[in-house]
């Protein structure tokens, strides 16, 4: 393992989208810079799992035409991007870190992907993930786990593990990721990167393989504030094939990123600085808060009193949603199905028992005990009820403050294996991120110091309903440090 992180540094997508329009940088030379990156350091890190260089490279070509021709460029034109393997791309594989979608080619194109397309970005290929995006820690991908390019005997977080450990290690300039509990901020914050939750029905979820639909949501990675703003404007904007994207029109996420933070009242929960918070975690975190003061932000304390429950809440809902949503891989329409199996009824059950990993199953169960006649009540009533509250708590919170500043995770990067017996330590990596998925709010994680032995922490900043603006010109000062 040769990389150093410092070392590791691709264009920004400003510098490369110019570069190509002026012609001091070509789009080919850059998704070849990104191949040479991956064929150097992949081996390791094992973000990909599936390349696609002839058609990177001829759609690269195309770009590079385009620009030649003076034609104007698009806002992505020649960026290398990667994609999480549970978005599907029209005839690339779409495994979503699954033996059960091994071999799966999809007939169409996600939404989201198909605008970074339109926008002239270069997809490089798939990216490894935790199984249909369930885990912390990528350790539950069924083809074997990203390693952090900071500490490769270290998780890179998960589950968008592989999104997070690319653009870390300079193999994408940006890439897609999706989020239902944390699985973008938190491997932003294991990874050093910038990594973005954009409100729900912000992104269409369109082509996105479900894991619990009224929780998931699309967003991108970047080592900047702003190329992330720029991906999401990209991808955002309402979808008539999701029923929840929304029509609020889309601002420029862009015009108000460097306004600083004077004037903006920035609020810090103790809900989220209790027990089982690292030191080292907690003192990065604080130190940013007070340079946002020092800066001209009024920080004001608010509380979110229903904190404590959005774990057990998340949980619920979640494994109830999947439960539902993984049903339709009976072996009948996509990918593994069992051989020899000789009723109907045996081939379902036969093909399920093996293609799906143990998380996933733990999770099906659940689900379908919180929703059997019995307990529907006592679980998933009771779950759509505090979820309720814990939305509340944020609206509440919302009316004192412009933005919330909390540790992303309680931890930096943990070790491979150490969680992986214990699923309830797995769980409670996410204890700060899940609540702004079940309150719908968006957020982002920006990188804001590291650990003595030199490992990423990373500050959540969360925002209203469709206030990524306001989280964005926060971002940009961390990030200015
Ligand atoms: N780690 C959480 C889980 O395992 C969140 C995953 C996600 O956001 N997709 O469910």
């Amino acid at each position: 393992m040769t990389t150093k992180i410092s070392e590791v540094k691709l264009p920004s997508i400003d510098e490369l989208v110019e570069g190509i329009a002026k012609g001091s940088m070509t789009a080919v030379e850059a998704v070849r810079l990104c191949f040479s990156r991956i064929d150097e350091e992949d081996a390791t890190i094992h973000a990909f799992l599936s390349l696609d260089r002839e058609g990177a490279l001829t759609r690269a070509r195309e770009i590079d035409a385009k620009a030649a021709a003076g034609e104007t460029l698009p806002a992505l034109a020649g960026v290398p991007m990667g994609i999480k393997d549970v978005l599907v791309v029209d005839g690339q594989p779409a495994t979503a870190g699954s033996k059960i979608l091994e071999g799966y080619r999809p007939p169409y194109t996600a939404t989201a992907v198909k605008r970074l397309i339109d926008a002239g970005a270069v997809l490089l290929g798939k990216l490894n993930c935790d199984e249909f995006a369930m885990g912390s820690s990528n350790e539950n991908s069924a083809y074997g786990p990203v390693r952090n390019p900071y500490a490769t005997d270290r998780v890179p977080g998960g589950s968008s593990g592989g999104s997070a450990a690319a653009v870390a290690a300079g193999m994408a300039v940006a890439t897609l990721g999706t989020d239902t509990g944390g699985s973008i901020r938190q491997p932003a914050s294991f990874c050093g990167v910038v990594g973005v939750l954009p409100t729900y029905g912000r992104v269409s979820r369109y082509g996105l393989i479900a894991f619990a639909s009224s929780l998931d949501r699309v967003g991108p990675f970047a080592t900047t504030v702003r190329d992330a703003a720029k991906v999401l404007g990209v991808i955002a904007g309402h979808d008539p094939m999701d029923a929840t994207s929304s029509t609020e029109p889309v601002p420029d996420y862009l015009a108000e990123i460097d306004n600083g933070v004077t004037g903006l009242r920035l609020g810090v929960p103790p809900e989220y600085f209790g027990e089982g918070l690292d030191p080292e975690v907690r003192a990065a975190v604080e130190a940013t808060i007070e340079r946002l003061r020092a800066t001209g932000a009024e920080i004001v304390p608010v509380s979110l009193p229903h904190t404590r429950y959005a774990v057990p809440t998340y949980y619920v809902i979640a494994t109830a949603e999947a439960s539902a949503n993984l049903a339709r891989f009976d072996g009948v329409r996509y990918g593994y199905r069992a051989a020899n199996t000789p009723t109907l009824a045996g081939m379902y059950h036969c093909s399920r028992e093996g293609g799906f990993g143990a998380e996933v199953k733990r999770r099906i169960l659940l689900g379908t005990y919180v929703l059997s006649a019995g307990y529907y009540d006592a679980y998933y009533k009771k779950a759509q009820q505090v979820r309720r509250l814990l939305t509340e708590d944020f609206l509440k919170a919302f009316d004192e403050a412009d933005a919330i500043l909390t540790p992303t995770a309680p931890t930096p990067a943990f070790k491979l294996g150490e969680k992986t017996d214990d699923p309830m330590a797995m769980y409670l990596a996410d204890i700060y991120t899940v609540t702004a998925n079940l309150a719908g709010i968006c957020g982002v994680s920006v990188p804001c110091g590291e650990s003595r032995s030199g490992l990423p922490i990373g500050l959540q900043i969360l925002g209203r309903h469709f206030g990524e603006s306001t989280v964005f010109r926060v971002g940009q000062v961390v990030e200015r440090r």
